[in-house]
């Protein structure tokens, strides 16, 4: 009876203890559960950037006082690129030195030296239909001057264009040992690739940032998507449609980090008696490229790479667009005049029409 009543006092006091230390445990895993749940602070921002709108989504964990200005920081960090390095309408970047001091060899940045680089990379394999010693010919269209609703635009004469399509002919950009030199009558323009670049920098301001769980970033034409959503689901893109930039033509539903580039004839043109002319310039012709495209969209990993491969994928038109994207291993998704789609196969599991 006593060894009984012994191993019953025993079950209770197990109970008991049980009975204090489950709700103990549950209440911890609550709390710690409840943690884990937490979603991640958002921040949202608009800016003007490089001549065009610049939109950050940026989800952080564990937001403090050193994340409430992450907007801010990677503006600045774009702005800085803009300013100190790539635009050449800017007195004091090293585009503008580089282009002033044309037929003189200069060091410049490994940043600036890495971009160019690249650039030669795109020139080379895409037949020069991408070239960014275009700013002669890009001056001489005064394309920053373009307004949509503009009057009196006049083209420039052929013979100006021959004088800038000799230059760009006969001589190239030098670029060796971190220095680089522009023959004289030639001038470099970074309008094709800037932003481009700017997502690169952006990509690694946010991987230097172990607080920020995710985000995407436009700038103008070029998006970025970073990391995951707070609900865990795709990152979705919407691509413009060509023919009415107020709708879209289709959805990229992307895993992860990607960078989405596209160039169009919708966003810069301008017309002069009955014609339209847009910002897209055909280096061989020196006048904007007529390869029946209306826009082209680049998917790759990289932010320069997307950039530049969708302004010469629009050079050359689908057949030898698509070789390209090939050779650079990206997706390719084209729209042409009659607003046909063409795409590479591996473009066809991110994108659906809509
Ligand atoms: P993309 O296809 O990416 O590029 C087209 C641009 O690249 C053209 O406008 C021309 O500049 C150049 N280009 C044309 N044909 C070729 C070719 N075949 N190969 C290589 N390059 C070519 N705009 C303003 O109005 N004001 C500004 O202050 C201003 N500042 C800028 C600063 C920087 C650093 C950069 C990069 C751009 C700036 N812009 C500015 C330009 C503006 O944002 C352009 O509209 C933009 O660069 C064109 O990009 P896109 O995506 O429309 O076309
Ligand atoms: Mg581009």
């Amino acid at each position: 009876m006593k060894k009984y009543l012994k191993k019953f006092v025993e079950a209770r006091v197990r109970n008991m203890v049980a009975g204090l230390f489950l709700p103990a445990v549950l209440l911890m895993l609550c709390v710690f559960c409840g943690g884990c749940s937490k979603q991640p602070q958002e921040y949202r921002s608009v800016d003007t950037v490089m001549g065009t709108i610049f939109r950050q989504q940026i989800f952080v964990t564990e937001s403090n006082e050193a994340t409430e200005n992450i907007t801010g920081e990677i503006t600045a960090c774009v702005r800085a690129l803009e300013t100190d390095h790539l635009s050449r309408r800017i007195d004091g970047t090293e585009i503008f030195h580089v282009n002033a001091l044309a037929g003189q060899k200069q060091k410049i940045s490994g940043e600036l030296f890495h971009i160019l680089e690249q650039c030669e990379t795109v020139k080379a394999a895409s037949g020069g239909a991408f070239d960014v010693s275009i700013g002669t010919l890009v001056s001489l269209w005064d394309i920053d001057a373009w307004a949509k609703e503009q009057e009196g635009f006049v083209p420039p004469q052929e013979d100006a264009i021959a004088t800038c399509l000799e230059v760009m002919e006969a001589e190239s950009l030098w670029l060796q040992d971190g220095m680089v030199c522009v023959p004289e009558g030639m001038q470099l323009d970074l309008g094709a690739v800037g932003k481009g670049a700017a997502l690169d920098r952006v990509k690694l301001f946010l991987e230097e940032n172990p607080r920020v769980s995710g985000a995407v970033i436009s700038a103008g034409g070029s998006i970025l998507t970073y990391g995951s959503k707070p609900d865990g689901s795709h990152w979705k893109v919407a691509i413009v449609d060509p023919f009415d930039s107020a709708q879209t033509i289709g959805i990229l539903t992307l895993d992860g980090q990607w960078c989405v580039s596209t160039s169009g004839d919708y966003e810069r043109y301008v017309e002069a008696e009955g014609e339209r002319y847009h910002h897209i310039l055909d280096p061989h012709s020196g006048r904007p490229a007529d390869s029946h495209i209306k826009s082209v969209t680049i998917l790759a990993k990289d932010g320069l790479l997307s950039d530049a491969l969708s302004t010469a994928c629009f050079v050359l038109g689908v057949e030898k667009g698509m070789k390209l994207a090939e050779y650079f291993q990206v997706e390719v998704l084209f729209v042409n005049e009659a607003g046909e789609l063409f795409m590479t196969e591996g473009m066809q599991q991110y994108f659906r029409k809509l």
